[in-house]
């Protein structure tokens, strides 16, 4: 399967204030002393994306929200709008991560419905799916990820720029990764129902592998099969520790 360029997105989640922000400059420094072979986005909290997204203005960090509510605006205490994202400067955002399937109760029928609404925003989804570990001891893992990739990504995409994140829940922050080869057996499973539900439109789009990457594990996870990339957690906080898995892609 042809590969699209690799894709190396960081998810801070709910840490980062204004001086966080020094990473993004040390960052931004780097990358623009060596051609990095990947694209490179970090997704900060809602707070972040204006300021975020007016540094990396015109460089190679693209900037992300970490989720946006389906509709287009309204009586929604809390939540944010795709377009607000976008109107920030942002151009893609996360949705269905696990924290938020498992926290709030987000179905695969409500993250379609934010990733439809993302991209009539004009932002690229990365929309994550994942089995538990119980989930992965039953033999259930493919079975899981297929039905969550079948249903959660809306005909929409097909012609869109988006990605799908395989991130096993027991993966993430815990140190825990899955071996070489169940990666990918499970992007492969990944691909097969991208291309179920869109057709060519899911042939070429990124798979990314989130889950505890690390600088020391990246190269072997971004080499892998079908790897298309890498959603981090917290090794995208500090920008020495990214710099290094944008590196290895
Ligand atoms: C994530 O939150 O998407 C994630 C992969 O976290 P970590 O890299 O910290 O496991």
């Amino acid at each position: 399967m042809k590969q699209s360029v690799k894709l190396v997105a960081g998810n801070w989640k709910m840490n980062g204030l204004g001086a966080s922000l020094d990473e993004v400059e040390t960052l931004k420094a780097a990358l623009a002393e060596e051609a990095s072979a990947c694209r490179v986005a970090l997704c900060p909290p809602a707070t972040l994306v204006e300021r975020m997204a007016a540094i990396c203005a015109g460089g190679p960090v693209e900037v992300g929200g970490q989720d946006c509510r389906a509709e287009a605006s309204g009586a929604f205490t809390g939540d944010i709008a795709a377009s607000m994202l976008k109107d920030a400067g942002a151009t893609l955002v996360i949705l269905g991560h696990s924290e938020r399937r498992q926290g709030y109760g987000e179905t695969n029928a409500l993250v379609l419905a934010k990733a439809e609404a993302a991209v009539a925003a004009g932002l690229s989804p990365i929309i994550c799916v994942g089995e538990t570990l119980a989930q992965r001891e039953a033999g259930q893992a493919v079975e899981v990820v297929r039905e969550q990739v079948i249903h959660s990504l809306p005909l929409a995409l097909a012609g869109q720029a988006f990605a799908v994140a395989y991130e096993p829940v027991w993966a993430i922050g815990t140190g825990l990764t899955p071996t070489l080869e169940q990666i990918e057996e499970v992007h492969r499973a990944v691909r097969a129902a991208m291309i179920e539900r869109l057709g060519l439109g899911g042939a070429e789009q990124p798979i990314l592998y989130g889950g505890s990457v690390k600088p020391d594990n990246a190269r072997d996870i971004l080499s892998t099969p079908e790897v298309g990339g890498a959603l981090v957690g917290g090794a995208s906080l500090k920008a020495a520790d990214f710099l290094q898995i944008i590196r290895a892609a």
